[in-house]
């Protein structure tokens, strides 16, 4: 078996366009598919804006992405924010690695549902195998990652670390689709942490007296996750908190940010002082207000996306219309294969049509759990190749995920798939703190 070509992305995977070329040529076949395409789905508008004060803060926009799948082309859009400490070298390393590696996790031979089926669980390996990567250069930088992708009506969002992404569906309500992977904030990962071998308290001045937030020790981070950051313990984890949402077919805006955003304004006020404006100046006026309230005392950094509903590019500036109170996060709609609610006699089941729609998600730190048997496709082909790294395996060679993991999960077998390679498998051991970690070392350095 050959290991499959890694290819960057704007960009077609060649694998199906030389066979699929045998009989229409590649680019009338785009050109044909893009024009169907481009009918029903919404239209993606963004912008971005920043104040750099170390310049350790970089981004990726990319709105015209293809990819041929096995029943056409699919058009989607890419946004990316690294929040780089220690240096930028892991901010840019991710910013130019970490999207290829998220379309070599995912089989070429996909249908689109399936395609977006598979994001998740893709996201995961590739953020762990650009940590991996990275660290294997030694170079000790470290960055949060907020990596959106939309397709169609569907957005998906992956994350370590504190640069958050809110929605604002087109009724008004915010969404968080990120999660704060600070430890001063977050009970669960301050358990997670310790647990796995990390010590978490504030800074010592000497005399008995803590100050600033808490941080996890080795390294003093004061986040639990992210990618890079080879000189704290491996407790530390790249492993992304992910959520997968489908917008109502009248669309919403998404604003990623810096943490030197959202330590200055909250959601509400970051939607509320650039409402009416256009992305490019929405993100611009997100960023002045943000460094008005609290000076420019770390790179301030923000992207908007609005989605659009087809008909309604050409006049996109409607506020949104304001039914009933905000109400955070429990408006998620849950998808269609969870038991309905109970009605009454003669009730009608009614769902808002307006209504966000959440498809996945997931936020464990164990990789068990999250490359998993859940994954929707059985593909065979992929047997023999790391589910983090897509190395080539020889038979016998893996080591089920499960191996070892006390996965209890019922029919769950240690010769189960997926399996990972021998440093993979390594890998996971250390950040679940099974082995000590390799890289830690002390450090007084502070992000
Ligand atoms: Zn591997």
């Amino acid at each position: 078996m050959k290991l499959r070509e890694k290819q960057s992305d704007e960009f077609i995977n060649l694998d199906i366009g030389m066979y699929k070329s045998e009989h229409v040529p590649l680019s009338a076949l785009l050109k044909r598919e893009l024009v169907n395409e481009k009918a029903d789905r919404p239209e993606i508008v963004s912008g971005e804006a920043n104040q750099s004060k170390k310049g350790e803060d970089f981004t990726f926009i990319n709105t015209e992405c293809h990819r041929l799948l096995g029943d056409g082309v699919t058009t989607y859009s890419v946004f990316g924010i690294f929040d780089g400490h220690n240096g930028s070298a892991a901010a840019i390393y991710t910013k130019e690695n970490l999207l290829n590696n998220v379309l070599c996790a995912i089989p070429p031979d996909l249908n689109r549902d399936e395609w977006v089926a598979a994001l998740p669980r893709a996201l995961v390996a590739a953020f762990v195998k650009t940590d991996k990567d990275f660290q294997e250069r030694a170079q000790m930088s470290g960055t949060t990652v907020t990596f959106v992708i939309t397709e169609g009506s569907i957005v998906t969002v992956a994350s370590v670390g504190d640069s958050r992404c809110i929605l604002e569906s087109a009724d008004g309500a915010i969404y968080y689709l990120s999660a704060d992977h600070r430890l001063d904030s977050n009970e669960e990962e301050r358990e997670r942490v310790t647990a796995s071998g990390g010590e978490v308290g504030r800074l010592n001045t000497g005399g008995g007296t803590e100050i600033g937030p808490l941080r996890c020790w080795p390294g003093g981070l004061c986040l639990s996750r992210s990618i890079g950051d080879r000189d704290v313990g491996e407790f530390i984890v790249p492993v992304p908190y992910v959520k997968q949402v489908k917008l109502s077919s009248a669309g919403g805006r998404l604003v990623i940010s810096s943490d030197g955003v959202w330590d200055a304004l909250s959601a509400e006020e970051a939607l509320e002082c650039s409402r009416g404006l256009a992305p490019e100046a929405a993100a611009a006026h997100i960023v002045k207000e943000a460094v008005q309230v609290k000076g420019l005392r770390d790179d301030t950094t923000c992207i908007v996306v609005d989605i659009l509903p087809p008909e309604k590019t050409n006049h996109n500036l409607q506020p949104p219309k304001k039914t009933g109170k905000r109400v955070l996060k429990a408006m998620f709609r849950k998808r269609s294969t969870e038991e309905p609610p109970k009605l009454d006699d003669g009730e009608e089941e009614y769902f808002d049509p307006d209504l966000v729609e959440e498809l996945v998600e997931e936020g464990s730190a164990m990789l068990s759990e999250r490359l998993d048997t859940k994954y929707p496709l059985c593909n065979v082909f992929r047997l023999f190749i790391c589910a983090v790294c897509q190395v080539e395996m020889k038979p016998g060679e893996g080591i089920s995920i499960h191996h070892g993991s006390g996965n209890t999960r019922g029919k769950l077998r240690p010769w189960d798939g997926p399996f990972l390679c021998v440093r993979c498998q390594q890998k996971r051991d250390a950040m679940e703190g099974r082995i000590p970690s390799t890289n830690a070392r002390y450090s007084s350095e502070s992000d």
